[in-house]
């Protein structure tokens, strides 16, 4: 019934204003309202707190219909945020800001990327400087998905500018609304996504309270990125597997239609063997991921294995998605046709949320 909800909600609300979001580079605000009125934010967020009372299996299917249907909306960062401020936050920080982001009137984002620090995180170099009840920030952030809608940003910084490394870094809860010295910058033109607005924000001596830090201490920042960037990155796996599994629906209507040399392009030995590997790649991709989903529910998944399915469920999608435009021929590079937009929309899913390579390294220390 969930699923129902959403894909009718996502085919009335969103599908027809793609080509328009694209354009002004952002969904628009009624978007994130909307799908709040419906329940469709913050569906694994307990209902005392305004969220739907689900689990991940809610937020997977509202990941999926958003990725089958190709629509640029990342209401998985905003689960993300709340996961955050339920995991760290007050009793009364929850209570304040975790149903009125459910409303969809606060949008969330994350925001730790720097121009000079991406995957070396330890090296960002936003601090936040402790003065009396407020912390007082300043520096700046890149390629933040949400950004521009942006009314609650979880954001990295330095508590301690003195600590090397990792140590010194804190997270810290931000309202954004007529904040002095907060700044959004345009959003960024990227390859594909293009609805998606991601944005680079900038702090110039913002105060905000010092009970807005994710605590219970200073310095804890790092770890609770490591615990809480499985829910992004397992939901980045669920939306690999619906695209891939998309491309092969959509590519074996397109080749059973499209004819060369007399004959549908099925009929071809490569077409067939090319979209029976990628078939049986998407089943086994679905099958891990069906696997990290429940043992994600059950509080099992740990972050070696969230890493293990953002990398490889990624980088099969990436395959996948790229023998199916080959089977489209040109066309396959035309933005009209469906598998140009998924082809160029999926490659950042192997760059965000910690690159695959990083990935590699997060799984390597396991060993
Ligand atoms: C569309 C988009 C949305 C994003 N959304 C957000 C967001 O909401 N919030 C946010 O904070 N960030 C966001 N990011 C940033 C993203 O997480 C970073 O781009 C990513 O972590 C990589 O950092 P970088 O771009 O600085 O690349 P670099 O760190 O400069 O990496 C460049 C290359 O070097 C490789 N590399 C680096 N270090 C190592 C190593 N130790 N071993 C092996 N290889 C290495 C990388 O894998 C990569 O291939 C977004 C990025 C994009 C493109």
């Amino acid at each position: 019934m969930f699923r129902s909800t959403v894909h009718k909600f996502i085919e009335k609300e969103f599908a027809p204003h793609q080509a328009r979001w694209r354009q002004q580079h952002r969904p628009d605000a009624e978007a994130w309202t909307k799908a709040g009125e419906l329940g469709i934010l913050l569906s694994d967020v307990p209902a005392e707190y305004g969220g739907g009372g689900g689990t991940f299996a809610h937020e997977t299917i509202v990941v999926e219909e958003l990725a089958q249907a190709g629509i640029h909306f990342a209401s998985f960062i905003q689960s993300s945020v709340a996961h955050y401020i339920l995991a760290y936050a007050s009793e009364d920080q929850k209570r304040n800001w975790l149903p009125r982001m459910a409303r969809g009137e606060l949008v969330g984002a994350i925001a730790m990327s720097e121009p000079a620090a991406g995957s070396d995180i330890g090296g960002i170099k936003t601090v936040a400087r402790r003065d009396g009840d407020s912390y007082v920030i300043n520096g700046s952030k890149t390629f933040v998905t949400n950004g521009w809608h942006a009314g609650i940003v979880c954001l990295a910084v330095k508590t301690d500018a003195k600590a090397a490394g990792l140590k010194g870094i804190s997270l810290v809860i931000v309202e954004t609304k007529d904040l002095p010295g907060y700044r959004v910058g345009r959003p960024l033109e990227k390859v594909g996504m293009h609805a998606q607005d991601t944005c680079e924000l900038f702090f110039d001596e913002v105060r905000v309270p010092a009970s807005n830090l994710l605590g219970p201490a200073e310095g804890l920042g790092f770890s609770q990125m490591m615990e809480k960037m499985s829910y992004e990155r397992l939901a980045i796996g669920v939306a690999a597997v619906a695209t891939a599994e998309q491309a092969v629906a959509i590519t074996t209507e397109y080749v059973k239609e499209r004819r060369a040399f007399g004959k549908p392009l099925i009929d071809f030995q490569n077409t067939r063997f090319k979209l029976a590997e990628c078939k049986t790649e998407a089943h086994i991709g679905r099958v891990f991921l069906d696997n990290c989903i429940e043992r994600f529910i059950v509080g099992q998944l740990d972050s070696v294995a969230a890493a293990q399915a953002k990398y490889w469920l990624t980088d099969c999608e990436g395959r996948i998605v790229d023998d199916c435009l080959q089977l489209h021929g040109g066309y396959g590079y035309m933005t009209e046709y469906p598998i140009a937009r998924m082809w160029a929309d999926s490659r950042v899913h192997r760059i965000y949320a910690g690159t695959n390579e990083i990935l590699k390294e997060l799984i390597a220390w396991s060993l």
